[in-house]
């Protein structure tokens, strides 16, 4: 053998070695089809596959719930916004139903309470200031939790009361010069049709104002929702039905799916 030939072997047995591994076995040549042949038929599986759970239209989203008041008001001031040395109470009692004499601040947690079910089926991600009514937490300190937590959108929960007994309906509060103020009005547009959708309640309108501690404290975007009246007789007797309350949260979940184009 001549040293070209023995290179020439060498060469090539190294460049079969880079893709021996990957080489095809060859395969032996394989009969025509038979069409009158059967096809087997395929094996039932034995074992069903567990179904992939629905992500939820809410994936991903993190929403912040903040049920308004606490059994006990707390008189002590704090500041009504960063820069402001204008002060209010730290969190206040709130009103109460004029014919059931429910308290405010239960009416809002119950509404709270099915809001969160209602976006927990929807996959969001839920936190809320409280959950129970002996809590001592002030309009600042709840902004200032939601903020920490870096929620996408959050809502206070309220009812309101007025001097008459005519007052009712549905109506969105948003601050009005600060840096969430436009996303959290665009929120509200997409809150107050289904909420009043939903519910059948009569829409009042989104009300811009700088002086609620808990928005402006608020770094992300932060709703006040007024679910309706509590000196209104009848209004206050609806919010107060598991049924009504279903249906306010449904409404909330449509609009925030709305707003988060889901
Ligand atoms: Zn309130």
């Amino acid at each position: 053998m001549t040293k070209r030939i023995l290179a020439t072997l060498l060469t090539a047995m190294l460049l079969c070695g880079i893709c021996a591994l990957a080489e095809v076995p060859t395969q032996e040549p394989t009969a025509p089809p038979d069409p009158t042949a059967t096809a087997e038929p395929t094996a039932t599986p034995t074992v069903t596959p567990e179904p992939t759970p629905e992500p939820g239209r809410l994936a991903g989203i993190k929403i912040g719930i903040d049920p308004g008041h606490q059994r006990r008001g707390n008189s002590d001031r704090e500041t009504i916004a960063p820069n402001s040395k204008q002060k209010k109470a730290k969190v206040s009692s709130g009103t109460e139903g004029v014919s059931t004499g429910i308290p405010e601040y239960v009416t809002v947690l119950e509404i709270s309470f099915a809001l969160r079910d209602a976006l927990l089926a929807e996959g969001a991600e839920v936190y809320m200031t409280r959950e129970t009514h002996d809590v001592d937490i002030s309009n600042q300190e709840r902004a200032k939790m939601m903020n920490d937590l870096g929620c996408d959108l959050v809502l206070r929960i309220h009812c309101d009361g007025a001097e008459g007994r005519k007052a009712n309906g549905i109506g969105l509060f948003v601050n009005e010069s600060y840096d969430i103020s436009e996303a959290s009005y665009a929120a509200a547009e997409a809150l107050l049709p289904r909420m009043c959708e939903a519910t059948g309640a009569k829409m009042r309108d989104i009300y811009e104002s700088d002086t609620y501690t808990g928005l402006n404290w608020s770094t992300v975007p932060c709703i006040l929702v007024e679910c309706g009246f509590m000196s209104n007789p009848e209004e206050d007797q609806k919010l107060n039905t598991p049924e009504y309350q279903q249906k306010l949260a449904e409404g909330m979940v449509e609009g925030i799916c709305d707003y988060f184009e889901r």
